[in-house]
């Protein structure tokens, strides 16, 4: 499996492939640009078929080797990925900034917080001191609950009182 870019949405008219012509189709967009959509200039199978492009620059999905293209791109690439950014942005926007328990060691006896949300770079500064990054590797000898990789603090209490949050 290639690595998720984003989805992108569009027509295509100029086509024989009635299954196509004219309707609003969707299409994964890869790491590499590549798309899982096929253009049937080389051929009608999927081994002969020419995989098709997304073209970052004119932002539409492109044919290679006809330089067939959508016709009406409904979503590019950009507007998928201001979309997926912003519908974030609302959802973390109605949750209160807080540490959380998310993790205890129960050979150590350490409970290990984290925050529930993001926040900007001004107020990471004021915390960062007591957030230690952690990966599985850190893991190796205990059996953590929950949250085994990512920021977390063992300090609940100092990040609270820096980043000003009262219950
Ligand atoms: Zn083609």
């Amino acid at each position: 499996m290639k690595n998720f870019k984003g989805i992108v949405k569009f027509i295509i008219n100029n086509t024989k492939n009635p299954k196509v012509k004219g309707k609003t189709m969707e299409t994964t967009v890869f790491k590499d640009n590549t798309i899982n959509f096929y253009c049937s200039c080389t051929g009608n199978t999927k081994e002969t078929a020419t995989q098709m492009v997304y073209d970052t620059n004119e932002e539409t999905i492109k044919c290679p080797h006809c330089n067939k293209h959508a016709d009406q791109m409904l979503e590019t690439l950009t507007q998928y990925n201001e979309r997926k950014d912003n519908e974030r942005k609302e959802r973390e926007a109605k949750i209160k900034l807080n540490v959380v328990e998310v993790n205890y060691d129960w050979e150590t006896g350490i409970h290990y917080y984290a925050l529930n949300k993001r926040i900007d770079y001004d107020d990471w500064k004021k915390v960062k001191q007591y957030f230690q990054y952690y990966t599985f590797g850190d893991w190796v000898d205990c059996e953590p609950t929950g949250q085994k990789t990512g920021w977390m603090t063992r300090q609940p209490n100092e990040v609270k009182k820096a980043l000003g949050i009262t219950e």
